[in-house]
């Protein structure tokens, strides 16, 4: 990682700033807003509930219906309210990760409800809609194994960086590579990548998406810890 400043302003290995708010939803089990630069995002957990119809029902976890959708008026141009083949994809592999923390064994033949709203976009909204629905899902009170982390890193200008807004996102070289992390685990529980990078700056970009997962996960147990000073340490 080199020292230069990127358009913004930001060193290579900088994270735009991060907010959190736990608890804003008085109909969810657990909810949290998310502010990560000029992302915006609300997510709610509900459940686990008996599942119907019964044919969805695992009889070893509960299932987790990860909802992934953009508001309409998140971008410039308005985004249809009908999800597409995106927010399905983005909502199968994100409840994948996230089915990794929480102990859904525990749950068989039941649903957790993820609903995640992404009301402003700059880039990298899935991995700050995954942070967001982990700390829901703690809000909620399900037992976890640990937090989902989620950073996107790679390359803009010739530069390996790390989280790329949507200016860096859209130069000419970009590789955009989004990376969640199960913490303190650090095992990687969603990878997905745009672009085109060898084997060497794929390994550094992994590297880099693990040290901004690192702050992203501090940035999380600091706000659960908040919200809940008497509940213990947190690893
Ligand atoms: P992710 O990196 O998780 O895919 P993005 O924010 O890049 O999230 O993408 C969400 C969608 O919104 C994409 O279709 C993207 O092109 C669009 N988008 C994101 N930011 C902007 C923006 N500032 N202006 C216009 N469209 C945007």
């Amino acid at each position: 990682m080199s020292q230069n400043k990127r358009p913004d302003g930001r060193a290579t290995s900088q994270l735009r700033p991060i907010s959190i708010r736990l608890g804003v939803n008085k109909n969810a089990d657990g909810s949290c807003f998310l502010e990560w630069g000029k992302n915006t995002v609300v997510a709610t957990v509900n459940g686990p509930r008996p599942i119907f119809p019964k044919h969805l029902a695992d009889q070893t976890k509960a299932v987790i219906d990860y909802k992934y959708r953009m508001a309409c008026f998140s971008v410039s141009e308005r985004k249809s309210p009908v999800p597409g083949k995106r927010d399905k994809e983005i909502s199968l592999v994100s409840g994948h990760a996230l089915e990794a923390a929480v102990m859904v064994e525990q749950f068989p033949n039941t649903v957790i409800d993820v609903n995640v709203l992404i009301l402003s976009a700059d880039a990298g909204t899935r991995v700050a809609a995954l942070t967001a629905a982990s700390l829901a899902a703690a809000d909620a009170g399900l037992p976890m194994r640990g937090l989902v982390s989620a950073v996107a890193a790679g390359r803009a200008n010739g530069e390996l960086i790390l989280d790329l807004n949507k200016e860096d996102e859209d130069t000419p070289d970009a590789v955009d590579m989004a990376t969640a992390f199960l913490m303190p685990q650090r095992e990687l529980v969603l990878l997905q990548m745009d672009g085109c990078v060898n084997k060497k700056d794929c390994s550094k970009i992994l590297e880099t998406a693990l040290k901004g997962a690192e702050v992203v996960y501090e940035l999380q147990k600091k706000a659960l810890v908040e919200k809940y000073p008497m509940d213990g340490e947190i690893q």
